[in-house]
């Protein structure tokens, strides 16, 4: 049963230095496996780490969460231990591959807190950005070399027969009729393979890990295709190749000539790991590897709720025009998180606080956007938003008049300076600070009700105003509050404290506000596990995970920089958008409230 699991505060901090140590790191059943390996001296090899893992990405989408927690624990891992971690691409098939992918996900890499240039022995730098397509001449050399030891065949079964022929879970396979073909016949039919003398799919390189290989109860070890016919445009061999290496030939040999000791993938490879091994022992003993061998172990994937991280699943909210584009900030892609404002060192934070296990579990999306605020909350500058904007009009304050107010950026750091703003007659206050008919224990505006005064609120940073009346239009909608305000309430003045109020609230003169677009972001889906059991994901999304406002913000936001966050006071989280914003017009998302306030349906 999938359970879901809010977690404990850590007691660490990461870094966003590139690679630099974390302190005091949480054990996990990895870091036992690396520690065992460290004192039995397992992987000490001449002029090498001893600890060299690699994130392999195919080139095929856009980088997600569940992406993050694989590259913080390959690259943290490598970082923890003084080893090293490759970038690779596992850019084996042609059809899906592109460019775009590739610059996209090294990008994410970067920004996420990695990097993957090492200094080398002779005080230059070691570049381990690879990719699985650099190895296309020695993968071909070493499937001769099967052929030859009669550990591979061309088949030359209908892709329907092969099928048919390699059972299922119940039932054994049955071998090829072209399974004993002499080995000298299936080179000759591999090298015209490679030669473009055979259409995509006449013909296809196996492995025959054993004689009653395809009675193995391991559907992985039923003599496994290695390489395949397409004639196909690489974006890097270009026209070179007709023939392409299989996923899980490449993969092993690839971590192999990396000199990669621990070879980090998720649960679901469990049953490829007997190829794995056999592979590289096979081929270790032709002299292909230096020992010893990577090894291969597996951990859970993250699965987090309230979004989708198949692949297949955000390209369809992508093609289909339900988001903006891969970083569109609802999308948990990492370009997604970014433009909605997390931090890498937020994302680092939970990855570390997930931790790694065996067991499938589910995160709640609350555990993310806690790490966020957690990180956010000391260092992000302190602003004033009205979202919802309602008129106040401080009818015993004289027009054209304006004073200065000043707030700590702040509160807890005041060496980050103070700012300030005007007060002037009108204001912009949130439409939810007044009520006509005030409900038990609301203490902002409500008006004089028969010979009860009207309330008394603080206008933070201001002075105390007692509200007399309000102004509706002919729809019946409150426009504007009106108050009369006490000239010795200011705040910080002498004597401001004689006035005890209960309600204390935020505002914006209306004569210098910054008027801006808020894009209020929530989840992207109402449903926990919307592709989970059979669920048609497309019918959970939350028609409310965007809404746009115009707001009023305290005069000083039109300097905000893009991706440059603030705590908007009582309303939560907010960037200024990396790609809408202009000099001097922001444009603000909500990254994320100041509390968990998601309500599920
Ligand atoms: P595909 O279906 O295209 O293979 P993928 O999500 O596995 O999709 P890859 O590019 O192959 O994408 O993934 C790169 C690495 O990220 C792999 O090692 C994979 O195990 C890991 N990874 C992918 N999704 C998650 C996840 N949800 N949690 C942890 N690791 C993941
Ligand atoms: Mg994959």
């Amino acid at each position: 049963m999938p359970f879901t699991r809010t977690l404990a505060k850590p007691t660490f901090q990461m870094s966003n230095e590139k690679n630099s140590p974390a302190p005091a790191l949480p054990s996990n059943f990895l870091r036992a496996i690396v520690d065992h390996d460290q004192a039995a001296g397992t992987h000490v090899r001449a002029g090498m780490p001893s600890v060299i893992t690699r994130f392999p990405p195919e080139p095929n989408g856009y980088l997600h969460i569940g992406h993050a927690k694989s590259i913080c624990l390959n690259f943290g891992l490598a970082r923890d231990y003084q080893g090293r971690c490759n970038l690779r691409f596992d850019d084996t098939n042609p059809a899906k591959e592109e460019q775009e992918y590739v610059d996209t996900i090294i990008d994410s890499v970067k920004w996420l807190g990695f990097d993957y240039d090492y200094p080398s022995a002779d005080g230059g730098v070691e570049h381990h950005l690879h990719y699985a397509s650099d190895y296309f001449d020695q993968l071909y050399a070493m499937a001769e070399y099967l052929i030859g030891k009669g550990y591979a065949y061309v088949d030359s079964q209908s892709a329907d027969d092969m099928a048919a022929n390699r059972g299922n879970f119940n039932t054994p396979g049955k071998n090829s009729p072209f399974r004993d073909r002499p080995r000298e016949e299936s080179l000759q039919i591999f090298r015209d393979m490679k030669a473009g003398k055979y259409a995509d799919g006449e013909h296809i390189l196996r492995a025959k890990i054993s004689e009653d290989a395809m009675s193995s109860p391991n559907m992985n070890m039923r003599d496994p295709a290695i390489y395949r016919i397409r004639h196909a445009h690489h974006v890097r061999t270009g026209d070179a190749w007709c023939i392409y290496p299989m996923y899980d030939y490449t993969h092993p040999i690839s971590d192999a000539l990396e000199n990669i000791t621990h070879s980090l993938c998720t649960l679901e490879f469990q049953d490829h790991r007997p190829f794995y091994d056999w592979l590289l022992e096979t081929l270790a003993e032709g002299g292909f590897f230096t020992l010893p061998l990577p090894r291969q172990y597996e951990f859970s994937r993250l699965n987090l709720t309230y979004v989708v991280t198949s692949k297949r699943k955000l390209r369809q909210l992508v093609e289909d025009g339900i988001v903006s584009g891969w970083d569109d900030p609802r999308m948990p892609t990492i370009v997604g998180l970014r433009r909605r404002g997390y931090t890498p060192e937020a994302i680092q934070l939970f990855c570390e606080r997930i931790g790694v296990t065996k067991s499938d579990g589910w995160i709640d999306m609350s555990t993310l956007e806690g790490c966020l605020r957690e990180d956010l909350d000391p260092k992000a500058p302190r602003a004033t938003a009205v979202l919802r904007p309602l008129k106040l009009i401080i009818d015993n304050y004289p027009e054209g008049q304006s004073e200065e107010c000043t707030s700590p950026v702040h509160p807890h750091h005041p060496e980050m300076g103070v700012r300030t703003f005007p007060i002037t007659r009108e204001l912009w206050i949130e439409e939810e600070d007044f009520m006509e008919v005030p409900s038990k224990g609301y203490f902002r505006y409500a008006p004089p009700i028969d010979d009860k005064p009207g309330s008394r609120v603080r206008l933070r940073h201001g002075y105390v105003t007692e509200c007399t009346g309000f102004d509706k239009d002919e729809n019946g909608k409150v426009v504007a509050v009106h108050v009369n305000y006490f000239p010795d309430s200011k705040s910080g003045t002498p004597g401001s404290d004689n006035y005890k109020v209960k309600g204390n609230i935020h505002w914006v003169s209306a004569a210098t506000a910054l008027q801006a677009e808020v894009r209020l972001f929530d989840r992207l889906f109402t449903d926990a596990q919307p592709d989970a059991g059979g669920k048609e994901f497309l019918s959970l999304l939350n028609p409310n995970a965007k809404e746009v406002v115009t707001a009023y913000l305290e005069p000083g936001m039109s300097a905000a920089q893009p991706d440059q966050r603030f705590q908007f006071e009582r309303h939560g989280y907010f960037v200024a958008d990396r790609v809408d914003s202009s000099a001097g017009k922001p444009v603000f998302n909500r990254i994320v409230t100041l509390k968990d306030s998601f309500v599920a349906k």
